[in-house]
């Protein structure tokens, strides 16, 4: 191509998408056929789409199937993740449960037998595991 543009340089592109009016587009056929330049600038363009469609056609489509089992495997771990979340839960609520039942116990036996602590340590001790058993995660005042 020479230095100096020709004006209709700039039409090419949008010429040969099919993008201009009739007349226009007229106009750019006839100057294509007597100037060298442009019509160069046209095979320029058609082999660079050529190149691009056999590009595009080269490249496989997405594997859609392929993507959907492997989202409902995904989805699937998720699940099966809070199912065993839940379980983890529900044990530890069965653990702070028994605590405390047995807490519980200790307080009935001390209430039966007087109402009272034997001594300040076992006051202690039992306020400590009713304290544990209360703000135990797991304890939702759920039996599980
Ligand atoms: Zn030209």
């Amino acid at each position: 191509m020479d230095d100096m543009k020709c004006s209709f340089e700039l039409s090419l592109k949008a010429w040969l998408d099919g993008e201009l009016s009739a007349s226009r587009s007229g106009e750019v056929a006839r100057h294509v056929e007597s100037c060298s330049s442009c019509a160069a600038a046209c095979a320029d363009y058609r082999a660079v789409s050529a190149c691009l469609r056999s590009a595009a056609a080269a490249v496989p489509p997405l594997p859609l199937e392929a993507l959907r089992a492997r989202w409902e495997l995904v989805r699937r771990d998720v699940r099966d993740e809070r199912i065993r979340t839940v379980r983890v839960l529900r044990r530890v609520a069965a653990v702070a449960a028994a605590v405390l039942v047995v807490a519980l116990g200790v307080i009935a036996v001390e209430e039966t037998s007087g109402g009272r602590a034997t001594s300040d340590q076992d006051a202690l001790g039992r306020d400590a595991a009713i304290e544990i058993v209360l703000s135990s995660p797991g304890w939702g005042g759920e039996w599980p």
